[in-house]
């Protein structure tokens, strides 16, 4: 028997599904585009389009194969947890374990007939008397949905440094989440600039197969020990074995993250004094130079930007083939990068360390909701969603990873997964309720960010550093500032009184007209 979904069953208006008319359309086939489709596939609902602009699943863990490149939250926090991997070979996953993870798993739910690949949107907008969204692609294709769910992730647009002369250099140039795998650094000289989480994970792979190293390190970052570890394959098996112990790993290790929640989170001077001394204890034991210990010390609090954890950072920085100068460049030329002090270094290859273009600062693409609304209008002040999911004027457009729902301590997927579901019964309202579409009120969305903001006042982030966490206003659009557990509490129940809504019945005489 055919599968009807749940969505066209209880709602007459659904078109069937088709390649430009799409009853719900994903965008974004990384780690939460694809959950979002096993939810919906898990509820009995088979109508949905995953658009993805590039020719693979993956998002983040298949662009970002640089060497080294690892995740520093624990593997098996960092997973579904309704599809946990007995088979993690380390405590920490590596790239191209948690590509492979994502890979098996759009396999395994059936999801690759659901994506359209090569498929970039660049604009979108909500055609009220239809009570549908158009988006335009890339290629000039128009397509509506229903229901939109972007899931575009927060750090996919690399961004270059602002450096002078870098588009004149003449040697190899990559950004870290661009990586040329054909290119061999054997013998090379190599810099790389950044020393925030891409960087002090590829620095000690390019130290090791470079000739010579350059680091440019603008800001330190706070960093702790990393408590990886190989796991045996007996303990593997007995994790595939009994299930109940895969379970109780995953438990401890949220459990864990919440309980240190406070020292990364609170800007009070007992948990920042602690964190604090455990990082510096880990610079002492390994940087004996007093100078580079000064050097690597950060000045401001702890936490305030990503803290990141390491064990090959420092003694990478101090191979014989390296050299940590404690700047940005101050300009580069066609074979080599002048230092602020004058200072000519040669290069063959530069690598960029540098991060990405926020999208939590501005719309994902141009979206245009009721009314013409611009979502970068709306969002003139910082991005802000309801629980991070829905915007107000917005009908039908949900956000996975939306404004304020960055985790700072924990698995970005414990925040993911409850967003999931709470959009699953957001269209199940829909559904069973006939209706065409429902907006978030203006009010409840107010009051809520009102109270994210209050509450961003007495956290690390907003205790005086440059980071992408802020807007150019000093304004934190991007994390979230509290537990998780209480994130999951918030988005326990969808309340329907919070949301204007739209019978579809409206929209039929509309069309009969
Ligand atoms: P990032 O944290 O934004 O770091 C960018 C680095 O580039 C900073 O050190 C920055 O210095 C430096 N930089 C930028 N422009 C520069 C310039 N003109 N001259 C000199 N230095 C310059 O980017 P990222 O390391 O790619 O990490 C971004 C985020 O990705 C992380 O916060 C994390 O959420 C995620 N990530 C996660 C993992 C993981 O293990 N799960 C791994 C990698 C990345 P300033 O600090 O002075 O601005």
């Amino acid at each position: 028997m055919a599968v009807t979904s749940l969505f066209t069953r209880l709602n007459p208006l659904a078109p069937k599904s088709v390649d430009t008319d799409m009853d719900i359309a994903i965008v974004g086939a990384g780690f939460s585009g694809l959950g979002m489709a096993i939810q919906l596939k898990e509820a009995g609902i088979e109508n949905f389009t995953i658009l993805e602009r590039a020719a693979e699943v993956g998002g983040t863990w298949r662009d970002n194969h640089y060497p080294g490149a690892a995740c520093d939250v624990a593997s098996h926090l960092y997973s579904f947890s309704f599809e946990q991997n007995p088979n993690w070979s380390r405590a920490f996953g590596q790239q191209p374990e948690i590509f492979d993870y994502i890979k098996r798993t759009a396999a395994k739910y059936d999801l690759y007939k659901h994506i359209r690949f090569n498929t970039s949107i660049v604009k979108s907008w909500f055609n009220e008397d239809e009570g549908r969204w158009h988006a335009q692609t890339a290629d000039g294709d128009e397509l509506t949905a229903q229901v939109v769910v972007s899931a575009v992730g927060a750090l996919a647009d690399p961004a270059y440094p602002k450096i002078p002369g870098l588009d004149d250099f003449q040697g190899k140039l990559m950004h870290t989440a661009q990586w040329d795998d054909d290119y061999d650094l054997s013998g090379k000289r190599v810099a790389v600039i950044g020393s925030g989480a891409s960087a002090i994970q590829v620095v000690p792979e390019v130290q090791k197969a470079a000739a010579r190293l350059t680091v440019f390190q603008r800001t330190p970052s706070w960093i702790m020990p990393k408590p990886d570890r190989p796991i045996p394959e007996k303990e593997q098996a007995e994790y595939a074995e009994r299930p109940f112990k895969l379970h109780k790993r995953r438990f401890r290790i949220y459990w864990m993250s919440e309980l240190f929640a406070p020292f990364i989170i609170s800007n009070k001077k007992f948990f920042k004094t602690q964190a604090e001394k455990m990082a510096k204890q880990h610079i002492r034991k390994q940087v004996k130079d007093r100078d580079l210990q000064k050097a690597v010390t950060p000045d401001y609090a702890i936490g305030c930007k990503r803290i990141l954890i390491s064990n090959d950072w420092y003694p990478a920085i101090q191979a014989d083939n390296a050299e940590l100068i404690a700047d940005g460049p101050a300009e580069i030329k066609a074979n080599s990068i002048v230092l602020k002090d004058g200072r000519e270094i040669e290069v063959d290859a530069i690598v960029c360390a540098t991060g990405f273009k926020v999208p939590s600062k501005a719309a994902p693409f141009q979206v245009q909701g009721l009314n013409g609304l611009d979502m970068n209008d709306a969002w003139d002040d910082g991005a802000e969603a309801y629980k991070g999911v829905a915007v107000s004027g917005f009908p039908n457009l949900f956000f996975l990873m939306g404004p304020n729902t960055g985790p700072s301590h924990t698995s970005v997927l414990a925040f993911t997964e409850m967003q999931m579901e709470y959009i699953g019964k957001a269209i199940g309202h829909m559904a069973r309720n006939n209706l065409q579409w429902i907006d978030v009120k203006k009010r409840v969305q107010d009051r809520f960010n009102r109270g994210i903001q209050k509450r961003m006042e007495n956290t690390s982030w907003t205790s005086g550093c440059n980071s992408w966490y802020l807007t150019d206003s000093g304004k934190n659009t991007t994390l979230y500032p509290g537990f998780n557990w209480e994130y999951r509490m918030r988005l326990w129940l969808f309340r329907p009184s919070e949301y204007h809504e739209q019978p579809a019945d409206r929209f039929r005489k509309n069309k009969a007209a």
